[in-house]
């Protein structure tokens, strides 16, 4: 169940540049289903929690400032291949190497407030997922 399902939040900067309608677009298009979805603003407990992680990278303390500076919309995303296909569709983390056409090339502030979160393994789409959705909350 969990191989074809990823994890994906729209990321402070890309929700107060009003990209979620485009970004929400953008994904459907690509032929995932959104399983859960919600608009919450996270705390900083929150978001050192889910990105406990990155505990010892040098950005650690900006990045939990920076994910708990405003509202994200959260969502559990289902596609044949889904972690590896929404990786591509959003593109590298640095917005400049992101390939032309993926999510961060075209809505991405830069390195940190890059848009778009999207699970790197089957392992932490199952674990971020369940961090922020219930089972009542996925159809
Ligand atoms: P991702 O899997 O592409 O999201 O990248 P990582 O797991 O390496 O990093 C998690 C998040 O930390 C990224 O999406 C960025 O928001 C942020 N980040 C990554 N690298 C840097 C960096 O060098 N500086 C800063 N300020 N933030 C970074």
């Amino acid at each position: 169940m969990t191989t074809n399902r990823t994890f994906t939040m729209i990321k402070p900067d890309a929700v107060e540049g009003k990209h979620t309608g485009a970004i929400l677009d953008i994904i459907i298009k690509a032929g995932f289903r959104i399983v859960a979805m919600k608009l919450l603003h996270i705390s900083s407990e929150k978001a050192g929690a889910f990105y406990e992680v990155h505990k010892e990278r040098p950005f650690y303390k900006d990045l939990v400032k920076y994910m708990s500076s405003g509202p994200v919309v959260a969502a559990i995303l289902e596609k044949e291949n889904a972690v590896e296909d929404f990786r591509k569709l959003i593109g590298a983390t640095d917005p400049a190497k992101a390939a032309p056409g993926t999510i961060r090339a075209l809505f991405a502030k830069s390195i940190e407030a890059n848009a778009v979160h999207g699970s790197d393994s089957n392992e932490n789409a199952k674990i971020e997922g369940d961090f922020y959705f219930s089972m009542l909350e996925r159809v």
